[in-house]
C-alpha cells in the first residue's frame, strides 16, 4: 500500500468536534442538550452583509479573483485596523484568505523551517503545536496560569528561547481563558522577540470581543511591524462562521511569500463573500457592539452564578465568549465532569487538555447559547453537581 506522508501523523484535532458529535447522536436519541462546546457564534451575520452576498452572487461575482484578495475589500481592511485598533497597515500589506484558519496555516508555512522551535501558549487554540509539528519544527509551550491571572510568565517564555526558536505564537483574547495580555506583557513580549530576532504571530481574532479598554495590538509597538503577523478574521465578530473569511497583515514581503503559498493552494477566497465582507467591516446597523454587549451579559450571568456552584470557580475574563472553569475541587477529573455533563445533565462543554497540559482541571463554556439556555444550563449543572458533593464529602469524611 502506498504511504501517506508522515506529517499528517503529526496533526491533531480539536476536542470539541468529538463532544458535538457525541451530543448530536444524545440529541437523536431524544435527548435535550444545550451546546456550549463549540466556538461558534449563535448570531448571524448582519442583514445588510447577506443582502450584500445575494447581490454580488446576481451580479456575477462569483469569478477567479486576485490570490491577495480584492483590492477594495484589502483596503477596506486596512481602513478598519486603523478604526478599531489604531494601526498603520496598507492596503498591500493585507492578504485575504479563506478562514483565520488558513491565514495562520499559511503565515506558519511561510515562517517555520523544519527544526526549528514555535513558541505557542498552553492553553490554546490546539492547532498551533499541531501544525507546528505538521511542518517538522518542535512546538514548545509556555504557560498561562490561574495564579498569574493567565497573563504570560515573561521569565518562563525567556528561559525557553533557544537558538532554534523563530516564532512566537499568542492570541489576545486568548480561547480559552478570554484574558487579553496586559500592555506590561506585550512590551516584554515585544522586547524578547527583538531582542532574539523572532517572528511574532499575533492571532487577533477577538479583538473586537472585548470588555474593558480598547484593543492594544503588538504590531503598534516599537519596531514589532516588521516582525509582527497578525492573523484576524470574520468568523468571530462578525459571526460569519461558515463563510471562511479571515485574512493576515503583515510586511509586504511576508506577504508576497504568502502570495505565493495562495497561488500554489487554493487560489484565492471567493469573490462574493469578499464583496460581502466589505459591507460587515462598515457594520451600518452597529451589529458588533449588539453582540458584543450580548456576550458581556452571557458572560456576568453564567460565570456569577457558576462561582456559586460547590466545586467550580471562574475568572472574568476580559475578552472572548468562553469560561475557562477550574473544576479541581470536584475531586474528579475533568474528562469525568464533562461525561456527567452531557450524559447526565445534557450540557455539552469541552475537557480542558483538548487545549493543552495546562487544561487538564478546567472545563470550557462557550456561551454561545441565548441567555435563557445559559440559565437553563446553570439549573442542569447545579443538579448534578450533588455527584461530586456527595463523593467530595464522603472522601473528606473518611478516616
Ligand atoms: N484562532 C483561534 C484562536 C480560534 O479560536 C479560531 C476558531 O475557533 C480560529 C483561529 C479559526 O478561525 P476561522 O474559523 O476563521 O478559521
Amino acid at each position: 500500500m502506498p504511504k501517506i506522508a508522515s506529517r499528517v501523523s503529526q496533526l491533531t484535532g480539536e476536542g470539541a468536534l468529538a463532544v458535538f458529535s457525541r451530543a448530536k447522536e444524545l440529541e437523536k436519541e431524544g435527548r435535550s442538550i444545550i451546546h456550549l462546546e463549540l466556538g461558534e457564534p449563535d448570531f448571524h451575520p448582519a442583514a445588510p452583509v447577506v443582502d450584500a452576498v445575494r447581490a454580488a452572487v446576481a451580479s456575477g461575482r462569483d469569478r477567479y479573483v486576485s490570490t491577495r484578495g480584492l483590492p477594495e475589500l484589502r483596503a477596506a481592511i486596512a481602513g478598519y485596523l486603523q478604526r478599531t485598533r489604531k494601526l498603520d497597515v496598507a492596503a498591500e500589506q493585507v492578504l485575504v484568505a479563506p478562514g483565520c484558519k488558513m491565514a495562520l496555516a499559511l503565515a506558519m508555512m511561510a515562517l517555520i523551517e523544519p527544526g526549528d522551535e514555535v513558541l505557542y501558549p498552553d492553553p490554546s487554540f490546539p492547532i498551533y503545536p499541531s501544525f507546528t509539528r505538521g511542518l517538522g519544527a518542535k512546538a514548545v509551550s509556555y504557560s498561562l496560569l490561574e495564579k498569574n491571572k493567565f497573563q504570560p510568565d515573561i521569565a518562563e517564555i525567556a528561559a525557553k528561547v533557544a537558538p532554534k526558536t523563530r516564532v512566537l505564537i499568542f492570541n489576545s483574547p486568548n480561547n480559552p481563558t478570554g484574558t487579553v495580555f496586559s500592555d506590561a506583557a506585550l512590551a516584554q513580549l515585544a522586547e524578547l522577540a527583538k531582542q532574539h530576532d523572532l517572528w511574532v504571530l499575533a492571532d487577533e481574532i477577538y479583538a473586537r470581543i472585548l470588555f474593558t479598554g480598547e484593543y492594544k495590538s503588538i504590531w503598534a509597538l516599537p519596531g514589532m511591524a516588521e516582525r509582527t503577523v497578525i492573523i484576524d478574521g470574520f468568523s468571530k465578530s462578525f459571526a460569519m462562521t461558515g463563510w471562511r473569511l479571515g485574512y493576515a497583515v503583515a510586511q509586504k514581503r511576508v506577504v508576497d511569500a504568502l502570495d505565493m503559498l495562495v497561488l500554489n493552494t487554493f487560489t484565492c477566497t471567493a469573490e462574493f463573500s469578499q464583496v460581502a465582507a466589505i459591507e460587515a467591516l462598515n457594520d451600518s446597523t452597529h451589529a458588533v457592539p449588539a453582540m458584543v454587549a450580548e456576550y458581556r451579559k452571557r458572560r456576568d450571568i453564567f460565570i456569577g452564578k457558576l462561582n456559586t456552584i460547590p466545586g467550580f470557580r471562574c475568572q472574568i475574563p476580559d475578552g472572548a465568549f468562553y469560561a475557562w472553569v477550574n473544576i479541581e475541587d470536584t475531586g474528579m477529573s475533568s474528562e469525568a465532569v464533562q461525561k456527567l455533563l452531557l450524559e447526565e445533565a445534557g450540557v455539552a462543554a469541552i475537557a480542558g487538555a483538548a487545549f493543552g497540559a495546562e487544561g487538564r482541571n478546567y472545563l470550557r463554556f462557550s456561551l454561545v447559547s441565548a441567555t435563557h439556555l445559559l440559565e437553563e444550563a446553570l439549573e442542569r449543572i447545579q443538579r448534578v453537581s450533588l455527584h461530586w458533593r456527595a463523593n467530595t464529602h464522603a472522601t473528606a469524611s473518611r478516616p
